[in-house]
């Protein structure tokens, strides 16, 4: 009697092709699995970002570091750093940005409100 392959398949039947001597697989499944092959990931590190002149900037390359680590280009350490430096650039540019008052509406005389000192009426 012919010895058959022990491998059973993923439908659940059996191989049934003859074993290969000494072994219990026939020729397919005795040989070695490939595994396959891993997408190398392209270095990211460190991540080209945008100049970091305005929020518009900053916000573009929070995007990319949280992509980069959702993608695990780069680890969570590595993100922390870019973000460190986001939080700085952020910090900065707000404190070299003007801080403007919104413009006082101008009204004519006879529509401001009369002041509390006045009685009314005058
Ligand atoms: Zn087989």
């Amino acid at each position: 009697m012919i010895p058959l392959c022990h491998r059973i398949k993923s439908d659940g039947k059996r191989c049934g092709s003859p074993a290969m001597r000494k072994t219990s697989f026939c020729y397919f499944h005795s040989r070695p699995r490939r595994k396959p092959k891993a997408r190398p990931i392209p270095p990211a590190w460190p991540l080209k970002l945008p100049q970091l002149d305005d929020h518009t900037a900053i916000r573009l390359a929070l995007t990319q570091v949280f992509n980069a680590l959702s993608s695990s280009a780069i680890d969570a350490q590595q993100a922390g750093r870019y973000l460190t430096g986001l939080q700085l650039a952020t910090r900065l540019l707000d404190s070299q940005t003007p801080k403007l008052r919104p413009p006082r509406p101008h009204l004519p005389r006879s529509r401001r409100r009369p002041s509390l000192d006045q009685p009314a009426g005058k």
